[in-house]
């Protein structure tokens, strides 16, 4: 199989924050990365990372969301761009 670049910059900037411990894109943006959704779905259909879903409890107004939460796969924390 041809190798050709697997990630863009977006999608391996935000895999090195879930590297990091960063599970969902909001705490990605609130390192300061503005995190688009393409970034994370290309990292979970190439297997860099896996997805759940998991319930937020907003802690303003008590209402729940459901959100994703990203985890690192072996692929991903092998991953050197
Ligand atoms: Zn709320």
């Amino acid at each position: 199989m041809a190798t050709k670049k697997e990630l863009s910059e977006g999608a391996q900037k935000a895999l090195g924050f879930i590297k990091e411990g960063c599970e969902t894109a909001a705490e990605i943006k609130s390192k300061g990365f503005q995190v688009y959704p393409a970034h994370l779905n290309v990292l979970v259909t190439r297997e860099y990372v896996t997805s759940r879903d998991v319930r937020l409890v907003c802690p303003t107004c008590g209402c729940k969301r459901k959100v994703k939460a990203y985890t690192i796969t072996k692929k991903g924390i092998e991953f050197e761009g």
